[in-house]
């Protein structure tokens, strides 16, 4: 695997040069402005002490706070976290959201804890940031494997720390701790809203648009669930441990709800309480992503596509729901050969948008129902797509680089509101 993070920033001085932006504004987004890395003990129910690396960027703040999840994972790296925390500063600018791009981890396999080792995990993480995240600095959220009730544990932590409450210093919180409606769903959501209009440019026929998606977590299953009941055939998922693929198409609920209740990815349709196993094949992730589809969905981990096993790739249109799915090399090959892809700062920025209302509404401490969640979702993704096509088309480049280009546009005009060299050398 290439470092992500030189990968990032090859990506963005690149796009930088054509989009035209100052210098001086790519020079400040070439590395993070503040970093903090910790160890966290954890007391272990067998009562040593085991100490587990965390690790948080505040990657950009021109915008506004800075805004991004904490991942749970063995392969987090400073690397990794470093790249995320550019992605969401992108991100967040081209949603036009008042946030800058933060992002955090822990090295750990949480699989191997109990549910007491990752409470008492999640607070060591707390404590240990408490000092470098809040409301108005830099403001948390789930990614993978972590989840709503991590959230609520850490917003507690914060809370006995500071002795206040705080609902706004993290997003993704269970509802009745401050979450917002519509936030367990905003990624798939916000994907499957894009997909919905590049199938009205492209004229689709959901019926006859076969589907993959890679990840069966939470934004892969709301992505899958919503395109299935609009009429797609989502014709194989996966998980960390591998595939199911069917030509006649899964039932998303009932793989959801085997998985919840066995743990396994299991090919089951369910009615009522009853499930059975239905024609399928057992696939590998890398089975599935070569798979001939007309749509592949990566919903899980970075780098999956890369230049030893693009040339496998059959599908023609790619909406990336995971964060940097494709590595940079590879990317240059789908574009040669004319593949569509859905950039992630685009795909999958439903999660931060609603993140966004959830902060709103912790700071105001008035609620929204689920109608006007969706609705504003539906108003800031529509915004951001056309805004990227109507560039893609005008300036003529891809979707990634017509959304960067959005992005950088929007970080460059605050960064050079402060003034830059043109401003200081005297010639304004
Ligand atoms: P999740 O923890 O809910 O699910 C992760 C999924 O990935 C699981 O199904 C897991 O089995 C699968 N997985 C893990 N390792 C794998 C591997 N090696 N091969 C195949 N599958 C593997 O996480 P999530 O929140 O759904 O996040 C998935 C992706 O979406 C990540 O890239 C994340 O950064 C991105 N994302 C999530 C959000 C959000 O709000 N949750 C927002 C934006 C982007």
């Amino acid at each position: 695997m290439t470092d992500l993070f030189d990968d990032a920033l090859k990506r963005v001085r690149q796009l930088s040069d054509s989009a035209g932006i100052d210098p001086e504004v790519v020079e400040s987004l070439m590395q993070p402005k503040a970093m903090m890395k910790a160890a966290l003990p954890v007391r272990m129910d067998d009562g040593s002490t085991r100490y587990f690396t965390g690790y948080r960027c505040r990657f950009n703040d021109v915008l506004g706070p800075t805004k991004g999840g904490i991942r749970y994972h063995p392969q987090v790296s400073q690397a990794e976290v470093q790249a995320l925390a550019l992605w969401m500063t992108i991100k967040c600018a081209l949603l036009g959201l008042p946030f800058g791009g933060g992002k955090g981890g822990v090295v750990v396999n949480p699989k191997e804890l109990s549910p007491m080792e990752l409470e008492r995990l999640s607070r060591s993480y707390m404590r240990a940031m408490a000092d470098f995240v809040g409301p108005e600095v830099d403001i948390p959220a789930p990614d993978v494997y972590t989840n709503a009730r991590i959230m609520g544990w850490m917003m507690d932590e914060y809370e006995a720390i500071r002795r206040l409450r705080a609902p706004g210093v993290i997003t993704g919180k269970p509802i009745p701790l401050g979450g917002s409606l519509g936030r367990d769903e905003a990624t798939g959501r916000g994907a499957y809203l894009c997909i919905r209009q590049l199938a009205e440019k492209r004229g689709w026929q959901p019926d006859q648009t076969r589907v993959a998606v890679q990840g069966f977590g939470n934004a892969a299953y709301h992505v899958a669930r919503l395109l299935q009941a609009d009429g797609y055939r989502i014709v194989a998922v996966s998980d960390s441990k591998g595939g199911i693929h069917s030509e006649q198409g899964f039932d998303i609920d009932s793989l959801w709800k085997e998985k919840q209740s066995s743990r396994q990815m299991r090919a089951v349709y369910c009615e009522q309480s009853v499930c059975q196993l239905i024609e399928h094949r057992e696939i590998s992730n890398e089975e599935l992503l070569a798979l001939d589809v007309d749509l592949l969905i990566p919903a899980a981990l970075e780098e999956v596509i890369r230049a030893d096993n693009v040339d496998n790739v059959k599908a023609k249109t790619i909406v990336e729901v995971a964060n940097g799915p494709i590595a940079t090399e590879a990317e240059a090959v789908l574009d040669a050969r004319g593949v569509t892809i859905v950039p992630d700062v685009l795909a999958n920025a439903g999660g931060v948008s609603v993140s966004y209302f959830e902060w709103v509404q912790n700071r105001s401490g008035f609620p929204w129902d689920l109608p006007e969640v969706r609705d504003k979702l539906a108003q800031y993704m529509s915004r951001a797509f056309e805004q990227v096509w109507q560039i893609a088309e005008t300036e003529g480049l891809s979707l990634r680089a017509a959304a960067y280009t959005a992005a950088l546009r929007r970080i460059s005009e605050a960064t050079t509101a402060h003034g830059t060299r043109e401003y200081f050398k005297g010639d304004n």
